[in-house]
Order: C-alpha cells, then structure tokens, then sequence
C-alpha cells in the first residue's frame, strides 16, 4: 500500500536561511510518527507546507496520492488534511462548543449536524464538561485538548499536531498520550512535531529526526534515541 503522505525533496528558503533542505519523508496509514528534532531544526516550517500554510521553494507534497503541492490550505483540509490550530484571540472569545463547530464546519453546512460532531469530539476528549465555557477560560492543557478536537472535527485522514505535549505536567501529558493513542485506533493517521524527546517515544511507531533543516536519521523510537549523531544534535542544542 502506498503512504498516506510522502514528502519528495522539500527545500524552503526564508530569504537566505534554509529551513528545510531536500527533505523526503514518507508516513503510511495508521501510524504515529513523530517527526523531532532540536530548537530551529525545521519541524515547524515542514508541519505548515504539509498543510498548505505555505508553498515549499521546491519539491512535492503527495497526499494520498496526489499532488496536493499546489493547493491551499482550505482544499488539503477537505482532502482529509487536519491539523491542530494554536487557539487565536479571535477564537478566544468563543466558547470552547463554538471553536468545534468551526471545525466540523468544514464537512458540513448543517448546523445541527455541526453542533452534534462537535458535542461527539468534545466528549472524545474529555472536554465535553467544558462546552460552554469561553476558550480563553481553558487551562493550558484543555487547550491544547481544545485544538485537537477542532482537528478532528474536520474529519481528518492525517493529523498534524504541532507541540500538543509540551509543557504538560506529567499527569496531564500522560493523558495527551493516551488521547493521541485513542485518535489513531479511530483509524486517523497521526505525524506528530515535539521537540521533547522523553514525551514523543514511547508513543510513535517510527521517528523521523530533522537537524539544521535536513532528516538526519529515521526508524524506530529504540534505535533513534541511541544514535551517536542523534545524541550530539541534541546536546548541541
Ligand atoms: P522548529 O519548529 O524545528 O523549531 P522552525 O521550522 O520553526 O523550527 O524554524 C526553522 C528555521 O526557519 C529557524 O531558523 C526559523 O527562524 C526560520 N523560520 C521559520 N519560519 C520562518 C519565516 N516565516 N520567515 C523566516 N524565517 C523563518
Ligand atoms: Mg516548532
């Protein structure tokens, strides 16, 4: 079977500094694969030209199956692209329900349908006590729980979550885990950004480790965490 998502020697440059130079990596259907790396490595420049945030300098995005390189970010979520948002200010000021809606939105025109999706993903992530409360009243964790359900409700193929881990206690990052673990048996295909080591390993089925904008090495969590090269990009960090 084909991957799900392959990126084909994606280079972007941000007038002169290269974030990511000819990286191509590929994820299959139903992993989680954690893509990390130190502080600057890329990860965030390669999490938004998968989404479609922007166009990479050069290279492919293929989606399953398809070119999606050219597209914009609407049309790759219609194609089954979700990705967590950092809760903007505008979003602030709604209610943790609303913020849903906005995201089931995109598979529906029916409110009543809108609104009864966004009740399920809520109540998937534990946040369904919280539905009408305003976003800006969340805790930082229900925040990031809040981002994920918006993801979901876009009825995601892959998702992308950028940092949902990081700065957690280790009760609540314990739950992250669990709930990205839940996400993928619902048979979502999850590529996750972390730059915290400890966190992402024991949950991902292969990690991918960006350096200086290129993959420095990819396999399994074991094998990577040992690698001397894997060691020194880290304390080098
Ligand atoms: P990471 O997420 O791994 O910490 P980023 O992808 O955010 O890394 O950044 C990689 C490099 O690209 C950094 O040097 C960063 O300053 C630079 N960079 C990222 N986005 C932009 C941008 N929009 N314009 C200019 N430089 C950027
Ligand atoms: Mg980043």
């Amino acid at each position: 079977m084909t991957a799900l998502l392959e990126t084909r020697n994606i280079t972007q440059r941000f007038s002169g500094l290269t974030a990511n130079s000819d990286v191509s990596i590929s994820v299959g259907r139903g992993e989680i694969v954690g893509l990390i790396g130190p502080n600057g490595a890329g990860k965030s420049t390669l999490f938004n030209l998968i989404a479609g945030a922007f166009k990479p300098t050069e290279g492919t995005i293929i989606f399953d199956g398809e070119d999606v390189t050219a597209l914009p970010a609407a049309e790759r979520c219609q194609r089954g692209i979700g990705r967590t948002f950092q809760v903007v200010k505008s979003f602030e000021s709604m209610t943790v329900i609303e913020n849903v809606i906005v995201g089931a939105l995109v598979r529906t025109t029916n409110m009543r349908d809108a609104r009864r999706k966004a009740h399920e993903v809520l109540a998937f992530c534990g946040l369904d006590a919280r539905a009408d409360v305003l976003a800006s009243d969340l805790v930082p964790s229900e925040k990031r729980r809040l981002e994920v359900a918006r993801g979901l409700a876009t009825e995601p193929k892959l998702l992308l979550l950028d940092e949902v881990l990081t700065g957690l206690t280790p009760v609540e990052s314990q739950k992250g885990v669990e709930l990205v673990r839940r996400v993928r048996d619902t048979g979502i295909t999850v590529l996750m950004v972390e730059h915290v080591m400890e966190i992402v390993m024991p949950l991902v089925d292969r990690a991918i480790v960006l350096d200086l904008g290129k993959v420095l090495i990819e396999g399994k969590p074991a094998d990577v965490v040992r690698d001397p090269k894997v060691i020194s990009a880290y304390l080098g960090d």
